[in-house]
């Protein structure tokens, strides 16, 4: 559907009925498929035909809803996972391994910290965390030997950061890797990463595409750009043959989507982290109202970050729509139509104020959930991110006093309201 616009596309793509089919996407909640003959069943296995077998490997609700943000993003290919840390894990997992570097935004969300500097670590891959705002010299002389890829946000959760996707891009590229770029906030209404040269691109969908927070969820779409045959002593498991498919050689038999084959041919095989297709298709059911609602959240979270800004119980406001912010050029450039729904703010009076700020919220609820259709606030020092000391809660952003609010798809007046009626109660 690639000549259609984006919001046609959150309703159309991905799964076009043919004659006397269902008009909504079926959820197809069956572990296992039938076939007439073992032969057609082997030539499954060896993949020589494509087809399903078995749900942990693919299932047509899930493949219905990857192919729709597949379209979305304008990439080649593209596979649901069970969590958006599966994403993250999957996407560098297919082609990094023990002994294997990586360089990463410094600025990212508190999971892929955790999973990057401790839990992937501890298998042997090494990180390099960087200021998104590094310098391209200072960027190049980080690769090593061992690069295998390069990571980053495009907004980063929380600190709103704004990754100059084409200074990272053009690192990554000039050492013969590919980026991979988490754009769980902006979602590819507001931002579309590959247009700016990244290679592979991943969601927690549990945030906005979801939209309703019924269904944790992820998502890896490659955009079929990267030439791994150009870097093939690097990526010897795209670009050589692979024994338990009998010698077979990705990038040899499925040109721009071996990657994605891949990742769900062995890491899916593998390790599994399938989603439930009754989840896949609450997701598939967000994504149709997607453009909608990033609307929405842009105009809301406009609107309170300006009725914020200068309040005398506010010592600070992060919102990178604001003209005075520091990311606003970048936010420009990335995002011109907004960056999301969220803004980030200190409390006059520190940690304590924050507590009662949100502690008085009414129609906002304390969740550890953002980017979802409701209102929500959260304290990331003390919930979130609370793993991190504070130097590393420095590196990434974040200071004690931060509040995060993720601005709904409420009328305005009652976010603003409610808001206003909390820091009336702080230091009263
Ligand atoms: C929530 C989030 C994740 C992790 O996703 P889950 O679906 O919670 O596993 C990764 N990246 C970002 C930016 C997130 O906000």
């Amino acid at each position: 559907m690639s000549e259609y616009k984006l919001g046609t596309k959150c309703l159309q793509a991905g799964y076009q009925p043919g004659n006397g089919e269902p008009r909504t996407l079926p959820i197809i909640q069956s572990t296992t498929f039938n076939y007439e003959s073992s032969q057609q069943m082997a030539d499954l296995f060896d993949l020589k035909e494509s087809g399903y077998f078995y749900t942990r490997l693919a299932n047509p609700t899930n493949d219905h809803v990857a192919a729709k943000i597949t379209d979305l993003e304008g990439g080649a290919a593209g596979m649901l996972t069970s969590s958006g840390q599966s994403a993250t894990f999957y996407s560098l997992m297919n082609i990094v391994g023990a002994g294997d570097h990586v360089i990463s935004s410094s600025t990212i969300y508190g999971g892929t910290y955790n999973l990057f500097a401790h839990t992937m670590k501890g298998m042997g891959i090494d990180f390099t965390f960087v200021e998104p705002d590094i310098s391209s010299e200072e960027l190049a002389g980080y690769f090593q030997e061992n690069t295998k890829a390069v990571f980053g946000e495009t907004v980063a959760n929380p600190s709103l950061d704004i990754l100059d996707i084409e200074k990272f891009a053009a690192a990554a590229h000039e050492n013969g890797v590919p980026l991979i770029v988490d754009n769980t906030f902006p979602t590819p209404i507001l931002c579309r990463p590959i247009e700016w040269g990244a290679d592979i691109v991943i969601h927690s969908t549990t945030k906005y595409m979801n939209g309703t927070a019924n269904a944790v969820g992820g998502v890896v779409v490659d955009s079929g750009n990267f030439d791994w045959d150009g870097s093939a002593d690097k990526f010897p498991g795209l670009t050589q043959p692979d024994e338990t498919y009998h010698g077979l050689t990705f990038t040899e038999s499925f040109g721009e989507a071996a990657y994605i084959t891949k990742m769900v041919t062995t890491l899916m095989r593998d390790l599994g982290s399938i989603p439930s297709p009754q989840n896949s298709f609450y997701l598939g059911i967000g994504l149709e109202t997607l453009h909608l609602r990033m609307e929405r959240h842009v105009e809301n979270a406009e609107k309170l970050a300006e009725y914020l800004n200068n309040h005398d119980k506010i010592t600070w406001i992060n919102f990178p729509g604001l003209k005075d912010n520091d990311q606003y050029e970048l936010a420009q450039k990335y995002c011109p139509k907004g960056t999301s729904g969220v803004i980030s703010l200190g409390v006059k009076g520190g940690r304590e104020a924050a507590t009662t700020f949100m502690d008085n919220l009414e129609l906002a609820s304390i969740v550890t959930h953002v980017a979802d259709s409701r209102t929500c606030v959260l304290h990331p020092a003390s919930t979130t991110h609370r793993q991190m000391n504070d130097q590393e809660l420095e590196d990434a952003g974040i200071s004690a006093d931060l509040v995060r609010i993720s601005v709904g798809i409420e009328d305005i007046e009652d976010i603003i309201a409610d808001v206003e009626q909390a820091l009336a109660e702080v230091s009263k």
